[in-house]
Parts: C-alpha cells; sequence; structure tokens
C-alpha cells in the first residue's frame, strides 16, 4: 500500500501519512458524490450557503488545533494564527453574493415569451489544492461550489494532507452530507486515471506550471472544464510620487511573508532611481528584523520553508544569480538558524537583471530582487518580460497613472499602494503560464456553473 507522507519542515521527520486510494474505491467515492449531487442542487441555494457557513465557523472552533498542525505542516509560525481571516473574509463574502450571482438573467418577460438563462452546478467539483495557504486556497473554490449546487471532491497537497480531511470533517459536523464533500488521499497516477475516465465536470487546479500540465494533459479530450492557478512571480513598481516608508512596509512584507510561499509574493521590484538608494537601505533594516525559527516557537516570525526542497531552489537561484554579478545585501551572520535545509535566511539581490534566472523564475521563497529604472516605460517592459502574469503591485499617488501603466501590464491584477492580497469581490486570475480562468467573485460562480437558455414561446390563442 503506498503511504502519501507530510514531512515536517519542522523537524525533518514524517509529521503525518495517509495510505493513497486505491482506484477503484476513488471511482466508488466519486460515484456517491454523483448520486448526492441531484439532491443537494435541489435544496435552496440559501440552505446551502448556510451550511457552508455553518461548516466555516465550526473549523473556527479547531482553530487551538489548527494553527500548530499548520506549523508543523508547512512551516508558519504559529503567531499568525492560521489563515482564519482570508478564509472567513472569503467565504462570507461568497456568501453574500451568492444568491445574486446564481439567479436567472433575465432577457423577456412578456405575453409572448420567456427568454432567460438560467445557470446550472456542473456536478462534482475536483479541487487540487496547494501546501502554501492550504485552507485559503481550497475555500476559493470549495465554497462557491457547494454553494452553487455541486459537490465536491478534494484532494490536498501531500504537503499539507490533513487539511482536506480536517475541512472536511468541520463541514460534516456542521451538517454538510457526507458525499457533498469529500476529502481523497490520491497519489499522482489515480489522479490523473481519474480524470482521464471523465470522472469530474470541472477541476480547479491551484499549484505549480508543471502541475498544471499535468492535469490538462491527463484531462485532455475529456473536455472537462478546468481552472488553472498557477505560478507567479510577481512585480513591485515604486514611482518617484510613492509614500517610501509604506512602499517597503508593504512590499518587503509581501516578498517575504510566509517564508515568500505566495503565489501573489513579491519576487521583483524596480524603484525609480530618484528612491532607489533610500527604499534599498530601508528594505534591508526591514527584512534584518525578522527572526528565523522554529515556527512553534511564539516569537519566530520567519518560519522554515514548507519543505527543504523548495529552500533548495532559493539557494540555487540566489547564488547563480551571485555568480553572474548580483550582490546579496544581507548578511547571513544575522541569521544563524539557516540550517543548508529548510531554515533559510531571507535575502535580498541588488545589482539584479533579467539574464538571471532569479529575476525570470519563480523563486517561492524569502529572496526578493531590486532594480532602478527611469521611466514607466523601462519599469513597464521589465514587468511584462516574464512568462506569468498574476499581480502587480504600483506604488504612486495617482490613481489615472496606476490605471495608465495598468492597461500596458500582462498581469491578472493590478494593485495600487497594496500587494500581495486576495479581494474575494473581484476576480482572481492569471494570465500567460499562470492559469486560466478565474475564481471568486461573481465571475467566479459563473465558472463553477453552465448556463442553460430557455426561450419560452407563449399560445396566444
Ligand atoms: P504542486 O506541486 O503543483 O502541487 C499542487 C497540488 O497538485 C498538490 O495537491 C499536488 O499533490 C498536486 N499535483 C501536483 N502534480 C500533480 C500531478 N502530476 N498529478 C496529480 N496531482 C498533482 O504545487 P505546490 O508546490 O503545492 O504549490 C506551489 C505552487 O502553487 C506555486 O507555483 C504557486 O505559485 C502556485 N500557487 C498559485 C496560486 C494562484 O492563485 N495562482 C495560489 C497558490 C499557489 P502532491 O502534493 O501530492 O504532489
Amino acid at each position: 500500500m503506498t503511504m502519501i507522507k507530510c514531512i515536517s519542515p519542522v523537524n525533518g521527520e514524517v509529521y503525518a501519512e495517509r495510505p493513497a486510494m486505491p482506484l477503484e474505491l476513488a471511482k466508488q467515492a466519486v460515484g456517491h458524490a454523483r448520486l448526492a449531487q441531484k439532491s443537494w442542487a435541489k435544496r435552496p441555494v440559501e440552505e446551502r450557503v448556510k451550511l457552508v457557513l455553518a461548516g466555516v465557523a465550526r473549523l473556527n472552533e479547531m482553530v487551538d488545533e489548527v494553527v500548530p498542525e499548520l506549523a508543523w505542516q508547512m512551516g508558519r509560525p504559529v503567531r499568525y494564527g492560521g489563515e482564519f481571516k482570508g478564509f472567513n473574509e472569503r467565504s462570507n463574502y461568497v456568501a453574500s453574493i451568492a444568491a445574486d450571482a446564481l439567479k436567472p438573467i433575465i432577457v423577456e418577460e412578456s405575453d409572448r415569451f420567456e427568454r432567460r438563462i438560467e445557470r446550472e452546478p456542473h456536478g462534482v467539483v475536483f479541487v487540487i489544492a496547494p501546501w502554501n495557504y492550504p485552507y485559503m486556497t481550497a475555500i476559493n473554490t470549495v465554497a462557491p461550489a457547494l454553494m452553487a449546487g455541486n459537490t465536491v471532491i478534494i484532494k490536498h497537497a501531500s504537503q499539507t494532507i490533513l487539511v482536506g480531511e480536517r475541512m472536511v470533517r468541520a463541514f460534516i459536523e456542521a451538517g454538510v452530507p457526507a458525499d457533498v464533500f469529500q476529502n481523497l488521499f490520491l497519489d499522482h497516477d489515480t489522479t490523473a486515471a481519474l480524470i482521464a475516465a471523465k470522472s469530474f465536470d470541472f477541476i480547479n487546479f491551484t499549484g505549480s506550471v508543471e502541475g498544471g500540465r499535468s492535469i490538462e494533459r491527463a484531462a485532455a479530450g475529456t473536455f472537462t472544464g478546468l481552472g488553472l492557478e498557477l505560478g507567479g512571480k510577481d512585480p513591485g513598481y515604486v514611482m518617484e510620487d510613492a509614500d517610501l516608508d509604506a512602499a517597503v512596509d508593504t512590499l518587503m512584507d509581501g516578498a517575504t511573508y510566509n517564508s515568500g510561499q505566495c503565489c501573489c509574493g513579491i519576487e521583483r521590484i524596480y524603484v525609480h532611481e530618484s528612491l532607489y538608494d533610500a527604499f534599498v537601505e530601508k528594505s534591508v533594516a526591514w527584512v534584518s528584523n525578522y527572526k528565523l525559527g522554529n515556527p512553534l516557537d511564539p516569537e519566530t516570525t520567519l518560519g522554515p520553508m514548507a519543505n527543504k526542497r523548495f529552500a533548495a531552489t532559493v539557494r540555487h537561484q540566489v547564488a547563480d544569480a551571485v555568480s553572474k554579478g548580483a550582490k546579496a545585501l544581507i548578511d547571513p551572520k544575522l541569521f544563524p538558524q539557516d540550517d543548508g535545509g529548510a531554515y533559510l535566511a531571507p535575502q535580498i539581490l541588488v545589482d539584479v537583471d533579467h539574464s538571471m534566472e532569479f529575476m525570470r523564475e519563480e523563486t517561492f521563497g524569502p529572496a526578493v530582487g531590486i532594480m532602478k529604472v527611469k521611466n514607466d516605460g523601462e519599469a513597464i517592459e521589465l514587468m511584462n518580460d516574464c512568462q506569468y502574469g498574476l499581480t502587480v503591485s504600483l506604488w504612486t499617488r495617482d490613481p489615472e497613472r496606476a490605471s495608465r501603466i495598468g492597461r500596458n501590464l500582462e498581469t491578472g491584477t493590478v494593485f495600487m499602494n497594496r500587494a500581495d492580497y486576495l479581494d474575494p469581490a473581484l476576480c482572481w486570475t492569471g494570465v500567460k503560464e499562470t492559469g486560466r480562468g478565474g475564481s471568486l467573485s461573481i465571475l467566479g460562480f459563473h465558472n463553477l456553473t453552465r448556463p442553460k437558455s430557455y426561450h419560452l414561446k407563449k399560445v396566444t390563442a
């Protein structure tokens, strides 16, 4: 029997393991989800919304278990209290718009015609979730999919193997029927085999570009709808009129929070030449304040990366950039806890350019490159010189300028004076290799349902 294991970044030991489900059993579970979907969809939307929110509330009651469990699984320090803020904000927002988002679009209601577009759930939705924000990324699809009348099967990342299990437990304890929301422990082959057998009506995959490609390949020819939320290399651009301290604070937090393991984390920063020196100096001071260490220690502000192989990628990119002329500004002596493994000191690189892998490939760690620019044109060109496009963070006092620059950027979201945030009222989406589709907002509901058109011509005697 294959075991799926979570190796804890805290001490490198197995923290949890579960047997991978055999294909035949997984197919049976999908069958149960399909059967349950019909009656779930017949319930009024208000009832589904209420049950989902009850599940969310039940999970909140588990906070004392969830927070240390997250630290053990993926290294986030306990002082941050898990990810309940975003988890609840997203759930509550989608609940508040569900009925409206799902209501029919009436085109005509006259004595001659009824013409409208109704929204129907897809059926069984499959959610494949990553470890970096394991609850928040999952809820983006789980909550609206269930509210829309789909049943959901979740397969969580091995690194956060307990998260899907816990979410499902909370929802079932809150009254969601067991077959409506199921967690399956699946290895890659079984996942691919289920997808290829057309088990699902819609798949939301959040993870790496390589993972996204595998899922797309598995789904080829099945015509299963796919939402792909993949990697990023998000830039910040600090203009000459920016609020410098606010820019340093938000961009450094965006680059390093969660050990830099955020899909919309800041990975490269372009600063107008007039502010460059001050920005770099303040950023170094900001990052130097981190306390790297055991995430279960309440004093720790920067935990280990989730896995030593992720830290190895960051170390490789930094070393490669330095060998090509980049300068590393954070003194490693400030972070004696860096063990060459999962515990990794943060880093800021200057004298970087786009010939370096560090400035082009996703780093997904607490390291960021800073470049000087002369004007908006140069900044736009550099920001677009990338295969990814999730968010950009523009720093200026001029919203018109931000909008003008935004129209020239290849990205899913344009932020001004903000970064590393997901607004559940807006569509979470990306361009280029960051994927396709969109979650949250009213459009997220549309992607989790299909339109059905009614054209009813009345008989007039
Ligand atoms: P990952 O290795 O691609 O894994 C993501 C999920 O997909 C996990 O559940 C993983 O399961 C599963 N998976 C990967 N390859 C698979 C395959 N061939 N067949 C079946 N399942 C497969 O990504 P990750 O390292 O967990 O997450 C980090 C990546 O996610 C980063 O690139 C980040 O930018 C991206 N991300 C994007 C967003 C967004 O909104 N765009 C949000 C969060 C994260 P196992 O763990 O069992 O391998």
